[in-house]
C-alpha cells in the first residue's frame, strides 16, 4: 500500500482549491495593511501542506509544478493557478 494509491494534485484535483487556500494564507501575511511574502525561494511550505494531504504523492507533484513554473511557493500561486485558468 505504497505509493500506489497516491494521486499528483494537478489543479483539476479536487483538493486543489484547498491546497491553494492553505497556501496563500501561509505565505502572504498582512501588516499594516501592506502584503508580506513569506516565500523562501523553495517549496518548504508547499512541502509542508502536501505532507498534511494524505493521498497526495509529493514527489510527482512537486516534479509537476516545477514542469509548471512553480519553482517555489510564491510561483505556484502565480504561475500554476494562473494556467489553469487562475483556480
Ligand atoms: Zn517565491
Amino acid at each position: 500500500m505504497k505509493n500506489n494509491t497516491k494521486e499528483v494534485l494537478v489543479p483539476s484535483h479536487k483538493l486543489w482549491p484547498l491546497f491553494r487556500k492553505k497556501l496563500e494564507d501561509t505565505l502572504f501575511t498582512y501588516t499594516n495593511n501592506k502584503i508580506h511574502n513569506r516565500c523562501n525561494g523553495d517549496l518548504t511550505i508547499t512541502i509542508e501542506i502536501l505532507k498534511s494531504m494524505e493521498s497526495i504523492d509529493i514527489k510527482e507533484t512537486v516534479i509537476l509544478f516545477k514542469e509548471l513554473g512553480g519553482s517555489c511557493d510564491c510561483k505556484i500561486s502565480a504561475n500554476v493557478a494562473r494556467i489553469w485558468n487562475n483556480r
